[in-house]
């Protein structure tokens, strides 16, 4: 199917929505994945990230039922599930659900009535690649629920709700970054996000650049101890740097100076950890500048900078990320490049010349494939309007 065709897209899901469930949807939810332009990790030390939405995004096809059951399906996994709003338990058998009971979870802790639904999804937004299509599915099921329920829902709120959902009954410890761009993204800007304050402003990408996704589909595991283990480091970094400064409540807070100034007072580990994402903090607001006006040879230097203090000193590298950013550095109209998501392979972005995207991915592709035998996927990407309802 054609990711980009809405018109074949509906109709696909219609259709496997009648056969199923016995009668047509009577609404369609729609949220997209994300991807960092800049900011690894800095979301739970409570800093800036630069995040946009991609063109890539989960559908809920869904009608309302006049009880409390919600039975739900998904076209891009083999198992469903049906679940009482009164007993929402964990589900071993299809996994996947439980991103939606999270939700209708946490919905119902902060008080909101809900109403069953039958619905069923459909995503094109890759899965476990760090484009977030678990913030999407997510995002997608509380625009049902409140739609059916007949409730109006802010979206930073929404974005709350999903990142309970994941921490609390999913059981992912992340932070708030990825729901929050697929419930608030803008079409054609880039989200500068400050994660403290949970606001943001839209920062427009320079017209003459393309972001492209270079999906390097190596194995990637976020429940694994890796993720968590930089968390704790950071929080250690924090407890220590506050013996010099009181003041301080996240690295955030920090500044290199102050860093420099208390460094031998941190496991070097720790020190390097914090270190990256002080400057990786910095590296966003530089690249608010940077983006709109299009600065090539500044864009390059921060897309380097934070490849080499991800592989460095934060240490989320892996080899399949290296030989990707050695096909993206090799390819035609490359302008900067790094990771994206939280690192350990996935996904990486490059922003790429407007005119040259169909050269660079095919350059891409086969250095990627012939270095590492696996063959990439490599696509366009476009910022897209966050959650809510298609009008079909
Ligand atoms: P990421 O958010 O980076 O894609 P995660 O591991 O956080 O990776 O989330 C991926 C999981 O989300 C999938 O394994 C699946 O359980 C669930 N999921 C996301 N989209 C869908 C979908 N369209 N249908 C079923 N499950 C989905
Ligand atoms: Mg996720």
């Amino acid at each position: 199917m054609d990711e980009y065709d809405y018109t074949a897209r509906k109709d696909t899901v219609a259709q496997a929505f009648a056969e199923r469930f016995g009668a047509a949807p009577a609404l369609w939810a729609r949220a997209p994945g994300r991807v960092d332009l800049m900011g690894s990790h800095t979301d739970y030390n409570l800093g800036y990230v630069m995040t946009a939405t991609v063109d890539r995004d989960t559908w809920i096809a869904a009608r309302p039922r006049a009880d409390r059951q919600v039975r739900i399906g998904s076209l891009n996994v083999a198992s469903s599930a049906a679940f009482s709003l009164d007993m929402i338990e964990h589900d071993d058998d299809a996994p996947w659900t439980n991103y939606v009971r999270g939700v209708a979870v946490a919905l119902q802790e902060a008080g909101y009535a809900l109403r069953g639904f039958d619905g069923l999804v459909h995503s094109t937004v890759p899965f476990s690649s760090g484009l977030s299509s678990s913030a999407a599915i997510e995002m997608a099921a509380a625009v049902v629920f409140a739609a059916v329920s007949g409730f109006d829902l802010d979206p930073v709120q929404m974005a709350l709700i999903g990142q309970r959902a994941e921490n609390h009954f999913v059981g992912v410890n992340s932070g708030i970054l990825d729901q929050y761009s697929s419930a608030l993204g803008q079409s054609g800007s880039a989200l500068l996000l400050d994660c403290r304050t949970l606001t943001h402003r839209a920062v427009p990408l320079n017209p003459s650049l393309q972001m492209v996704i270079c999906d390097t589909r190596a194995a990637r595991n976020l429940t694994g101890t890796e993720y968590d283990e930089r968390r704790a480091q950071c929080e250690h970094g924090v407890r220590l740097l506050q013996r010099a400064y009181p003041a301080i409540e996240a690295l955030r807070d920090v500044s290199l100076e102050q860093l420099a100034a208390h460094c031998d007072a941190l496991p070097e580990v720790v020190a390097r950890r914090c270190r990256f994402i002080i400057e990786e903090n910095r590296r966003v607001l530089d690249l608010a500048r940077a983006l709109p006006v299009g600065d090539r040879v500044r864009l390059a230097k921060l897309y380097a900078d934070s490849y080499a203090g991800a592989r460095d000193l934060y240490e989320i590298g892996a080899p399949s990320m290296a030989a990707m950013m050695d096909a993206m550095l090799a390819a035609p109209g490359v302008i900067g490049a790094r990771q994206a998501g939280a690192g350990f392979g996935g996904c990486m972005i490059a922003l790429v010349e407007c005119e040259q995207v169909v050269a660079f991915s095919a350059a891409v592709e086969r250095t990627y494939a012939a270095g590492t035998g696996i063959q990439p996927r490599v696509f366009p990407v476009t910022a897209s309007d966050g959650a809510g309802l298609l009008a079909f």
